[in-house]
Protein backbone atom coordinates (compact mmCIF):
# COMPACT_ATOMS: atom_id res chain seq x y z
CA UNK A 1 0.00 0.00 0.00
CA UNK A 2 1.32 3.38 -0.58
CA UNK A 3 2.17 5.58 1.96
CA UNK A 4 -0.65 8.15 1.23
CA UNK A 5 -3.83 5.43 1.30
CA UNK A 6 -2.03 4.01 4.26
CA UNK A 7 -2.71 7.57 6.61
CA UNK A 8 -6.10 7.66 5.03
CA UNK A 9 -6.79 4.12 6.28
CA UNK A 10 -5.39 5.56 9.50
CA UNK A 11 -7.61 8.36 9.83
CA UNK A 12 -10.94 5.96 9.36
CA UNK A 13 -11.52 5.45 13.44
CA UNK A 14 -11.69 9.43 13.61
CA UNK A 15 -14.17 9.42 10.68
CA UNK A 16 -16.13 6.91 11.96
CA UNK A 17 -17.37 8.50 14.88
CA UNK A 18 -19.33 11.40 12.47
CA UNK A 19 -21.12 8.59 10.29
CA UNK A 20 -24.60 7.72 11.34
CA UNK A 21 -27.99 5.70 9.90
CA UNK A 22 -31.20 7.36 9.96
CA UNK A 23 -33.34 4.04 9.18
CA UNK A 24 -35.80 3.64 6.63
CA UNK A 25 -36.47 -0.17 5.83
CA UNK A 26 -33.79 -1.09 7.72
CA UNK A 27 -32.37 -2.93 4.69
CA UNK A 28 -29.01 -1.54 4.42
CA UNK A 29 -28.37 -0.62 8.06
CA UNK A 30 -26.42 -2.72 9.86
CA UNK A 31 -27.89 -3.96 13.25
CA UNK A 32 -24.55 -4.20 15.60
CA UNK A 33 -21.88 -2.03 13.38
CA UNK A 34 -23.70 1.00 12.03
CA UNK A 35 -24.60 4.41 14.29
CA UNK A 36 -28.36 4.24 14.16
CA UNK A 37 -29.45 4.14 17.99
CA UNK A 38 -28.24 7.17 20.50
CA UNK A 39 -25.80 4.90 22.16
CA UNK A 40 -23.42 4.64 18.79
CA UNK A 41 -22.54 0.80 17.14
CA UNK A 42 -24.66 -1.51 19.66
CA UNK A 43 -20.66 -3.52 18.93
CA UNK A 44 -18.96 -1.07 20.95
CA UNK A 45 -20.99 -2.34 23.89
CA UNK A 46 -22.18 -5.80 23.07
CA UNK A 47 -20.07 -8.94 22.17
CA UNK A 48 -20.25 -10.91 19.81
CA UNK A 49 -20.35 -13.77 21.78
CA UNK A 50 -23.97 -11.73 23.55
CA UNK A 51 -25.24 -10.61 20.47
CA UNK A 52 -25.00 -14.64 18.96
CA UNK A 53 -26.21 -15.98 22.55
CA UNK A 54 -29.45 -14.01 22.67
CA UNK A 55 -30.04 -16.10 19.20
CA UNK A 56 -28.83 -13.23 16.80
CA UNK A 57 -26.45 -13.28 13.80
CA UNK A 58 -23.56 -10.64 13.10
CA UNK A 59 -24.41 -9.84 10.09
CA UNK A 60 -28.44 -8.94 10.59
CA UNK A 61 -29.51 -5.79 9.13
CA UNK A 62 -31.56 -3.91 11.04
CA UNK A 63 -35.00 -5.13 9.78
CA UNK A 64 -34.10 -8.41 10.54
CA UNK A 65 -34.64 -7.57 14.06
CA UNK A 66 -36.83 -5.09 14.65
CA UNK A 67 -40.04 -6.21 13.36
CA UNK A 68 -42.13 -3.75 15.05
CA UNK A 69 -42.26 -1.31 17.52
CA UNK A 70 -43.94 -4.29 20.04
CA UNK A 71 -40.01 -5.46 19.90
CA UNK A 72 -38.04 -5.21 23.07
CA UNK A 73 -34.43 -5.45 23.41
CA UNK A 74 -33.40 -8.75 25.84
CA UNK A 75 -33.75 -8.24 29.44
CA UNK A 76 -30.24 -9.63 30.06
CA UNK A 77 -28.71 -6.53 28.37
CA UNK A 78 -31.01 -4.47 29.81
CA UNK A 79 -29.65 -5.19 33.07
CA UNK A 80 -26.25 -3.67 32.07
CA UNK A 81 -27.20 -1.36 29.50
CA UNK A 82 -30.31 0.11 30.23
CA UNK A 83 -30.00 2.97 27.84
CA UNK A 84 -31.10 0.67 25.49
CA UNK A 85 -34.49 1.31 26.02
CA UNK A 86 -33.89 5.51 25.89
CA UNK A 87 -33.99 5.48 22.62
CA UNK A 88 -37.26 5.26 21.14
CA UNK A 89 -36.92 1.88 18.35
CA UNK A 90 -37.40 3.03 14.74
CA UNK A 91 -40.81 2.76 12.85
CA UNK A 92 -39.77 0.42 9.61
CA UNK A 93 -40.92 2.15 6.52
CA UNK A 94 -40.86 -0.35 3.63
CA UNK A 95 -41.26 2.69 0.62
CA UNK A 96 -37.90 4.66 2.31
CA UNK A 97 -34.55 3.82 1.99
CA UNK A 98 -32.06 3.93 4.74
CA UNK A 99 -29.44 6.70 4.96
CA UNK A 100 -26.20 7.58 5.65
CA UNK A 101 -25.44 11.41 7.45
CA UNK A 102 -22.79 13.45 8.88
CA UNK A 103 -22.92 13.88 12.36
CA UNK A 104 -21.71 17.63 13.22
CA UNK A 105 -18.94 18.10 15.94
CA UNK A 106 -21.85 19.92 17.78
CA UNK A 107 -23.61 16.33 17.80
CA UNK A 108 -26.67 17.83 15.00
CA UNK A 109 -27.02 15.26 12.03
CA UNK A 110 -26.67 16.82 8.33
CA UNK A 111 -27.00 15.88 4.95
CA UNK A 112 -23.40 14.64 3.47
CA UNK A 113 -21.54 17.07 1.80
CA UNK A 114 -18.06 17.11 1.54
CA UNK A 115 -17.53 21.21 1.42
CA UNK A 116 -19.71 21.13 4.92
CA UNK A 117 -17.67 18.28 6.43
CA UNK A 118 -14.18 19.82 5.61
CA UNK A 119 -15.75 22.98 7.36
CA UNK A 120 -16.95 20.67 10.40
CA UNK A 121 -13.24 19.37 10.55
CA UNK A 122 -11.01 21.80 10.38
CA UNK A 123 -9.60 23.75 13.32
CA UNK A 124 -10.82 19.30 15.41
CA UNK A 125 -11.36 20.43 19.11
CA UNK A 126 -8.75 19.37 21.90
CA UNK A 127 -9.32 16.05 23.17
CA UNK A 128 -10.83 15.98 26.67
CA UNK A 129 -9.04 16.02 29.47
CA UNK A 130 -10.16 12.51 30.93
CA UNK A 131 -10.06 10.66 27.07
CA UNK A 132 -6.95 8.65 27.92
CA UNK A 133 -8.01 7.08 30.85
CA UNK A 134 -10.95 5.76 28.83
CA UNK A 135 -9.91 5.20 25.78
CA UNK A 136 -6.56 3.45 24.93
CA UNK A 137 -4.82 0.73 22.92
CA UNK A 138 -6.43 -2.44 23.66
CA UNK A 139 -8.72 -0.95 26.45
CA UNK A 140 -11.77 -3.85 26.64
CA UNK A 141 -14.20 -1.20 24.90
CA UNK A 142 -17.45 -3.35 27.23
CA UNK A 143 -15.72 -1.50 30.31
CA UNK A 144 -14.45 1.72 28.75
CA UNK A 145 -18.20 2.69 27.38
CA UNK A 146 -19.31 1.99 30.75
CA UNK A 147 -17.18 4.29 31.87
CA UNK A 148 -17.78 6.97 29.65
CA UNK A 149 -20.95 6.88 30.54
CA UNK A 150 -20.00 7.43 34.13
CA UNK A 151 -17.47 10.16 33.99
CA UNK A 152 -19.97 12.24 31.72
CA UNK A 153 -22.28 11.22 34.85
CA UNK A 154 -24.74 10.09 32.15
CA UNK A 155 -25.61 6.65 33.30
CA UNK A 156 -29.14 6.33 35.18
CA UNK A 157 -28.75 6.93 39.06
CA UNK A 158 -31.09 7.43 41.56
CA UNK A 159 -30.65 10.83 41.60
CA UNK A 160 -31.52 11.74 38.29
CA UNK A 161 -34.67 9.50 38.49
CA UNK A 162 -35.66 11.13 41.40
CA UNK A 163 -35.94 14.12 39.09
CA UNK A 164 -39.30 12.54 37.70
CA UNK A 165 -40.32 10.51 39.92
CA UNK A 166 -40.22 12.27 43.31
CA UNK A 167 -42.71 9.82 45.31
CA UNK A 168 -40.67 6.34 45.73
CA UNK A 169 -38.36 6.45 48.44
CA UNK A 170 -35.54 4.91 46.69
CA UNK A 171 -32.24 3.75 48.46
CA UNK A 172 -28.79 2.16 46.86
CA UNK A 173 -29.18 -1.53 46.46
CA UNK A 174 -25.48 -2.02 47.41
CA UNK A 175 -25.90 -0.80 50.96
CA UNK A 176 -29.63 0.42 51.23
CA UNK A 177 -28.97 3.69 52.74
CA UNK A 178 -29.81 6.41 50.60
CA UNK A 179 -30.34 6.89 47.20
CA UNK A 180 -26.93 6.54 44.55
CA UNK A 181 -25.38 8.71 42.71
CA UNK A 182 -22.13 8.70 40.78
CA UNK A 183 -20.46 9.89 43.48
CA UNK A 184 -21.79 7.36 45.70
CA UNK A 185 -21.35 4.60 43.63
CA UNK A 186 -17.95 5.60 43.09
CA UNK A 187 -16.50 4.71 45.41
CA UNK A 188 -18.77 6.41 48.58
CA UNK A 189 -20.61 3.85 49.70
CA UNK A 190 -19.83 1.23 51.99
CA UNK A 191 -19.96 -1.75 49.48
CA UNK A 192 -18.11 -0.23 46.36
CA UNK A 193 -15.49 1.43 48.52
CA UNK A 194 -14.59 -1.91 49.79
CA UNK A 195 -14.05 -3.17 46.42
CA UNK A 196 -11.84 -0.08 45.12
CA UNK A 197 -9.57 -0.48 48.44
CA UNK A 198 -8.79 -3.48 47.72
CA UNK A 199 -8.44 -3.33 43.89
CA UNK A 200 -6.71 -0.09 44.23
CA UNK A 201 -4.29 -1.87 46.84
CA UNK A 202 -3.82 -5.10 44.08
CA UNK A 203 -2.93 -2.71 41.57
CA UNK A 204 -0.90 -0.23 43.44
CA UNK A 205 -3.35 2.97 42.49
CA UNK A 206 -2.28 5.74 45.50
CA UNK A 207 -5.67 7.90 45.55
CA UNK A 208 -7.84 9.31 48.44
CA UNK A 209 -9.36 11.57 46.78
CA UNK A 210 -13.36 11.94 47.65
CA UNK A 211 -15.81 12.23 44.97
CA UNK A 212 -15.80 11.13 41.86
CA UNK A 213 -15.33 14.26 39.47
CA UNK A 214 -11.77 14.87 42.19
CA UNK A 215 -11.31 11.11 41.56
CA UNK A 216 -11.59 11.43 37.76
CA UNK A 217 -9.12 14.76 38.11
CA UNK A 218 -6.48 12.53 40.15
CA UNK A 219 -6.50 9.76 37.68
CA UNK A 220 -5.90 11.77 34.86
CA UNK A 221 -2.43 12.87 36.14
CA UNK A 222 -1.90 9.14 37.77
CA UNK A 223 -2.76 7.36 34.42
CA UNK A 224 0.23 9.04 32.40
CA UNK A 225 2.51 6.92 30.68
CA UNK A 226 3.02 3.70 28.96
CA UNK A 227 4.12 0.99 30.85
CA UNK A 228 2.17 -2.65 32.00
CA UNK A 229 2.02 -0.99 35.64
CA UNK A 230 -0.36 1.96 34.39
CA UNK A 231 -2.20 -0.33 32.40
CA UNK A 232 -3.14 -2.74 34.73
CA UNK A 233 -4.37 0.35 36.95
CA UNK A 234 -6.42 1.62 34.02
CA UNK A 235 -8.63 -1.57 33.53
CA UNK A 236 -8.65 -2.12 36.79
CA UNK A 237 -10.48 1.13 37.46
CA UNK A 238 -12.63 1.16 34.21
CA UNK A 239 -13.44 -3.48 35.29
CA UNK A 240 -14.40 -1.71 38.74
CA UNK A 241 -16.86 0.68 37.69
CA UNK A 242 -18.34 -1.57 35.42
CA UNK A 243 -18.80 -4.52 37.80
CA UNK A 244 -19.77 -2.06 40.70
CA UNK A 245 -22.39 -0.74 37.94
CA UNK A 246 -23.42 -4.43 36.88
CA UNK A 247 -23.69 -5.16 40.79
CA UNK A 248 -26.04 -2.24 41.21
CA UNK A 249 -28.03 -3.47 38.50
CA UNK A 250 -28.34 -6.54 39.40
CA UNK A 251 -29.31 -6.22 43.08
CA UNK A 252 -32.14 -3.68 41.72
CA UNK A 253 -33.84 -6.14 39.66
CA UNK A 254 -33.27 -8.88 41.92
CA UNK A 255 -31.14 -10.67 39.69
CA UNK A 256 -28.79 -12.28 43.17
CA UNK A 257 -25.97 -10.64 45.55
CA UNK A 258 -22.48 -11.14 44.58
CA UNK A 259 -20.40 -9.86 48.01
CA UNK A 260 -17.67 -7.23 48.06
CA UNK A 261 -14.71 -10.13 47.94
CA UNK A 262 -16.05 -11.79 44.80
CA UNK A 263 -16.61 -8.36 42.75
CA UNK A 264 -12.68 -7.46 43.67
CA UNK A 265 -11.87 -11.16 42.11
CA UNK A 266 -13.84 -11.05 39.27
CA UNK A 267 -12.12 -7.72 38.62
CA UNK A 268 -8.42 -9.82 38.96
CA UNK A 269 -9.48 -12.33 36.71
CA UNK A 270 -10.90 -9.43 33.87
CA UNK A 271 -7.01 -8.63 34.21
CA UNK A 272 -5.31 -11.46 34.07
CA UNK A 273 -7.34 -12.71 31.11
CA UNK A 274 -6.27 -9.20 29.23
CA UNK A 275 -2.98 -9.76 29.94
CA UNK A 276 -3.26 -13.60 28.93
CA UNK A 277 -4.10 -11.98 25.46
CA UNK A 278 -2.20 -8.88 25.18
CA UNK A 279 -0.83 -8.16 21.78
CA UNK A 280 2.47 -6.57 21.04
CA UNK A 281 5.14 -5.69 24.18
CA UNK A 282 4.78 -3.61 27.00
CA UNK A 283 7.57 -1.86 28.81
CA UNK A 284 7.79 -3.73 31.92
CA UNK A 285 6.13 -6.40 31.70
CA UNK A 286 8.35 -8.93 33.02
CA UNK A 287 8.28 -12.43 34.89
CA UNK A 288 7.16 -10.93 38.02
CA UNK A 289 4.49 -9.00 36.96
CA UNK A 290 3.04 -12.38 34.68
CA UNK A 291 3.70 -13.89 38.25
CA UNK A 292 1.21 -11.65 40.21
CA UNK A 293 -0.71 -11.71 37.75
CA UNK A 294 -1.15 -15.82 37.19
CA UNK A 295 0.09 -15.52 33.44
CA UNK A 296 2.30 -18.25 31.98
CA UNK A 297 5.88 -16.94 32.09
CA UNK A 298 8.25 -18.30 29.03
CA UNK A 299 5.96 -18.31 26.46
CA UNK A 300 4.78 -15.47 24.03
CA UNK A 301 0.65 -14.55 24.93
CA UNK A 302 -0.72 -15.47 21.41
CA UNK A 303 1.65 -18.96 21.96
CA UNK A 304 -0.45 -19.78 24.69
CA UNK A 305 -4.10 -18.38 23.06
CA UNK A 306 -3.09 -21.09 20.57
CA UNK A 307 -2.14 -23.95 23.24
CA UNK A 308 -5.61 -22.99 24.74
CA UNK A 309 -7.54 -23.70 21.78
CA UNK A 310 -5.70 -26.94 20.40
ZN1 LIG B 1 -24.64 2.57 48.61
Amino acid sequence: MSWSWRNLIRLRPYFRIHFCSKVGNGANTFMWYDDWHSLGALSYVLSPREIASAGFRISDKVKDVISDISWFWPAEWLLIIPQLNDYQLPKLDPLVADKVLWRERNGQKVEFDIQHVWKDLSNYDQKVPWVHIVWFKQCIPRLSFILWLAIQERLTTQDRMRFWDKNKNLKCSLCNIQPDSHSHLFFECNYSSLVWKVVKDKVGIKSNSHGWKELIEELQVLFKGKSIQIFIMKIAFAAAVYFIWRERNCRLFRKGKTDEMKIALNIFEEIRLKLIGLKGEFLGFDNDVKTKWGVPVGKKNHDFFNDQRN
